[in-house]
């Protein structure tokens, strides 16, 4: 008879998960603003084991035509999870998740842009999910709204939220793939905590009402914290770019100095090559007039007596 598959223990009686966490614990999060040199703005996130890439491109023209908007921008999103992103091989064409992720995502992160700047254009935002581990939608829509920022475009504020879930009964935040599995509800989230307005809302199962409020408490705070990391990886971008600018600025003064550096020298050497040249021609004049004593003059004179003679 075959053995049936050990479960796994999601989370102990005194709150500790399967992977040491604890019921509010969120995984490691790490933000890298402008990794692409060829995207207007660009984003990397590593949130636990997930690693998703976002670029943006735009604000540009819209094509086909028939799709522009008179009075704002389109913002276009694709999510895209790699074929080697989860354990068994994904097929590479876009599945029903991905276009669904793709429609969510670009809706959350519309209301964070003024796109009634841009009329007739559209913003582009392509993300990739490399490694899949659970809460790729939450991961990915911070990405995407650090990658709009690093294009420029102006915002009212940046996307921030995390997922929470049920497991064994107890309210949990930041579901991995294991408890994402195994669990018995997900409830992504996000939203501009500036203006605390909700832009993704999803449910995964069933949350009680005291559940849904619980899980609220939790992800709040927590988005806070995410929001404090998005704006340090913005604010570390745009210190390396002033250090840049610093250090071309610097580049371009240092060898114009070196040059007058080098020059000057070489001008004072040339000046006084030429006149010690000036002073050694007379001297040395002087030193064959001494040897034949005669005066010398600069072109020799001839003599009417010579000239009769050649003649
Ligand atoms: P989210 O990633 O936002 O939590 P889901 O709840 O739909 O979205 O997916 C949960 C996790 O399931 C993903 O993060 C990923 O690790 C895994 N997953 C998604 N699609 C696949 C797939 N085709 N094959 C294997 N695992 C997948």
């Amino acid at each position: 008879m075959a053995k049936e598959k050990e479960k796994t223990v999601l989370i102990t009686k005194d709150g500790t998960r399967h992977d040491g966490r604890k019921k509010e614990d969120i995984r490691e999060i790490k933000f890298e603003v402008g990794v692409l040199d060829r995207a207007d703005g660009s984003c990397l996130i590593n949130w636990g084991r997930n690693k998703i890439l976002a670029a943006v491109y735009g604000p540009r023209e819209l094509h086909p035509k028939h799709m522009q908007m008179p009075d704002k921008a389109l913002i276009r999103c694709e999510y895209r999870m790699a074929t080697f992103s989860v354990p068994e091989r994904k097929r590479p064409a876009p599945n029903r998740r991905e276009r669904e992720i793709s429609k969510i995502l670009g809706e959350a992160l519309k209301p964070a842009v003024f796109d009634y700047l841009y009329p007739r254009s559209v913003i582009d935002v392509f993300i990739e999910v490399i490694q899949a581990d659970g809460g790729s939608r939450c991961a990915a829509v911070c990405a995407a709204s650090l990658a709009i920022a690093d294009a420029g475009v102006p915002m009212k504020d940046l996307v921030a939220g995390c997922a929470a879930g049920i497991l064994d009964g107890q309210v949990v935040l930041d579901l991995d793939d294991v408890e994402d599995k195994e669990g018995d509800g997900d409830l992504p989230f996000a939203y501009l905590p500036h203006t605390e307005e909700v832009v993704l809302l999803q449910s995964d199962g069933i949350f009680s009402q005291k559940e849904y409020k619980e899980a609220l408490d939790m992800l709040i705070p927590a988005s806070k914290k995410i929001y404090q990391m998005q704006r340090d990886a913005l604010t570390n971008r745009y210190s390396r770019i002033t250090e840049k600018v610093i250090e071309t600025l610097d580049k371009e003064k240092t060898p114009a100095k070196s040059k007058e550096k080098k020059t000057e020298p070489a001008k004072k050497d040339s000046k006084k090559k030429a006149d010690d040249k000036k002073d050694k021609e007379p001297a040395a004049e002087k030193a064959e007039k001494k040897k034949s004593g005669k005066r010398i003059l600069g072109k020799k004179k001839t003599s009417p007596k010579e000239k009769a003679e050649k003649k």
